[in-house]
């Protein structure tokens, strides 16, 4: 498990997302980007990040880029919510970069934005969290800015 301090919560990844991210480092330079979703729920004024879902066959990845499916993430947000009584939601976005200390790119800045924008979200924010080799970047995006995640 991992505490992060972002502005107005407290943000935790419990130990399964850490294995499914970790699982997916782009470890030697044939490996693809991959990601998926962050699902979990709000308890006591924390975030608790409990799922993270996995690459399928209709997303589309390279060494450097991964775009997940729109209607296939939409299937296990919808499916988690029925499945937990409306208590665990979408909560942002995962992907790993083949760099030590990922930061996020361009088109990164652009997805959050537009993940933020859409409409759907049950909370203020969209997470973030990019998986490098060796570190992981752990953000929040308001609305405004993405806001680096600081580990308690
Ligand atoms: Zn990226």
């Amino acid at each position: 498990m991992e505490r992060y301090k972002l502005p107005g919560f407290e943000l935790i990844l419990q130990p399964n997302v850490l294995r499914i991210m970790e699982s997916f480092i782009q470890d030697d330079n044939k490996k693809h980007e991959s990601g998926g979703i962050l699902l979990g729920q709000i308890k006591d004024g924390k975030i608790y990040v409990q799922k993270a879902s996995t690459p399928c066959k209709f997303d589309r990845s390279g060494r450097y880029y991964f775009h997940r499916d729109k209607d296939a993430a939409q299937i296990i947000i919808d499916f988690e919510f029925a499945n937990s009584g409306g208590s665990v939601i979408y909560l942002g976005e995962w992907h790993t970069h083949p760099e030590a200390v990922p930061t996020p790119s361009s088109q990164d800045r652009r997805m959050i934005k537009g993940q933020y924008n859409n409409g759907t979200l049950n909370v203020p924010f969209v997470l973030m969290i990019i998986q490098g080799t060796s570190d992981r970047f752990v953000s929040s995006f308001d609305g405004d800015s993405i806001s680096l995640g600081k580990l308690i």
